[in-house]
């Protein structure tokens, strides 16, 4: 076997000596500058097929050590293939987020210390600089001081805290007795919209509402979460015997980015004192840029909000920052500390796997504060305006070309759009209802050969959803290396894919 280690190039128990450490990292750091200023040679989506990359890899593990020059060929090999690159800028399906040079020396750095950030004592230093950043996030974010932050992985994980939370607050004594077999609690009902996040129905789940206890509240024309329709449903749940507790509103939905009426919604949950948690994940960061602070209206009178730098402030994955107004009742529902993770500093100093489901945890706040550092709050604001810039220059290049139409408002950095090409405008304006359903499919099959031509051209990544039935194209932009030419030349080929598939029909 070529990449077999020879037995004296490295003692035969202990760690990887310093010098060939130093080596190989600095042979790994050159590697990663080379695939960062190369990216665009590669096709965005990844053109294996599953099993070609289990194919390429031993059935059972090397018995004897294998050289790194080996495992660092097999970078290029075997994953490489296999990688549908992110941190291309014409990479625009679901949302388009990327890592930055200040994140991934963080997260180097985060790996060599190993540390857990578990309890103050294990690691101090990552304890206080998660919360100093999260207090810095929260400022350039407009938040309120009443709110405290913590750290997850993910956006999920941090609904499903709140949605605990929520029900914790209920003082039910859901933790001590559990819910099943229980005649003296009421049935629990969550709001949210029909537009948001398959988290929040997951946290449901987990949380033991279960599905039945989901309410979908509708959205308006422009998908946001009916105030009014949330209001009538709570009242009428009232009636019928359910405990409303929990709403979870969204600013930047999924599908189109949409923003639920928080400050209305607020008032509502005031008025019935249920948890209103609101999942900003995608679009919080926008409120960095000061034109843009008022999105987040509302979220004052919130109890917990969750936004994700992981996706929209150039963090490479994962960081959700989570924000709570009453972190006691985050810590009644998750601390539980036995005898041998009890330490001296408990009342001085903050434990932060008190506040979740984990005991071990990562040092991400690291990524934070690079980030924050390195770009500064004004510099993230102007890449972030730069990107809703050229985000409305491609909405408004889609708006006029008569053969497209634009799906929704474009309040972000996302488009959702489909071919329409114009004749059937023409005919859709005059036909039956039979003739139109049957147009609509023609025109959904155009859009999904459209978007799997596009794909397999490896020029650039689109996703798709489906918006009031129809097949809709989403083109999301985030990636801190993307630019109007990018942009101009991703819709020239849009254009011209579109019209070859037309022609194919
Ligand atoms: N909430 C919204 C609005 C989202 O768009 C997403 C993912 O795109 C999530 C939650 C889930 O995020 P995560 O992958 O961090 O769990």
């Amino acid at each position: 076997m070529t990449s077999e280690r020879k037995a004296t190039q490295a003692p035969s128990l202990g760690d990887m000596p310093v010098d060939e450490f130093r080596q190989y990292g600095h042979a790994m750091v050159d590697w990663i500058a080379e695939y960062l200023s190369g990216i665009e040679q590669y096709p965005v989506l990844s053109r294996v097929a599953p099993g070609d990359i289990t194919a390429k890899l031993p059935e059972h593990p090397p018995a004897s050590p294998e050289s790194m020059d080996g495992v660092m060929a097999d970078i290029d090999r075997v994953v490489m293939p296999g990688i549908t690159h992110w941190n291309h800028p014409s990479f625009h399906a679901y949302f388009s987020i990327s890592a930055s040079g200040p994140g991934i020396l963080a997260d180097m750095l985060s790996s060599a210390l190993n540390v857990n950030a578990m309890l103050w004592k294990t690691s101090p230093a990552a304890t206080e600089l998660e919360t100093v950043t999260l207090n810095w996030l929260r400022e350039m974010l407009g938040l309120s001081k009443e709110f405290e932050g913590i750290i997850y992985d993910t956006a999920s994980v941090a609904t499903l805290h709140a949605v605990a939370a929520a029900r914790e607050a209920l003082n039910l004594r859901i933790r001590e007795e559990g819910m099943s077999g229980r005649a003296d609690l009421p049935r629990l009902r969550l709001y949210t919209s029909e537009q948001s996040h398959s988290s929040v129905d997951k946290a449901a789940i987990l949380c033991g509402i279960g599905q039945a206890g989901i309410c979908k509240i509708p959205v308006d024309p422009e998908f946001r979460m009916r105030a009014d329709a949330l209001g009538v449903a709570i009242e009428e749940d009232k009636a019928d015997g359910w405990l409303p507790f929990c709403v979870v509103a969204t600013i930047g939905t999924t599908s189109t980015t949409s923003i639920d009426p928080v400050p209305a919604i607020a008032e509502i949950c005031k008025k019935h004192d249920v948890w209103l948690h609101v999942d900003a994940s995608y679009a919080g960061p926008a409120a960095i840029v000061p034109e843009y602070r008022s999105i987040l209206d509302g979220c004052e009178h919130a109890d917990s909000f969750v936004t994700n730098p992981h996706k929209w402030m150039f963090t490479p994955f994962d960081l959700s920052a989570f924000y709570c107004r009453r972190m006691d009742v985050l810590k009644q529902a998750f601390s539980l500390v036995p005898e041998y993770l009890r330490t001296a500093t408990d009342d001085v100093a903050r434990n932060y796997m008190d506040y979740g489901i984990q005991l071990g945890r990562r040092f991400r706040s690291l990524k934070l504060w690079f980030i924050i550092r390195y770009f500064g709050a004004q510099g993230i604001a102007a890449r972030l305006r730069e990107q809703i810039r050229i985000t409305q220059q491609l909405a408004k290049w889609i708006e006029t070309d008569p053969n497209f139409e634009l799906m929704a408002p474009v309040p972000f950095s996302l488009v959702c759009f489909r071919y329409r090409p114009k004749e059937y405008a023409e005919m859709l304006a005059t036909a039956g209802d039979d003739e139109i359903a049957q147009m609509e499919q023609e025109i959904d099959g155009l859009n999904e050969r459209l978007m799997e031509t596009l794909n397999a051209s490896g020029k650039l990544f689109i996703s798709h959803t489906k918006l009031n039935g129809k097949f809709t194209l989403r083109f999301a932009i985030g990636n801190i290396k993307t630019t109007e030419d990018h942009i101009r030349s991703s819709w020239e080929f849009i254009q011209s894919e579109a019209a070859k598939v037309k022609k194919s029909q």
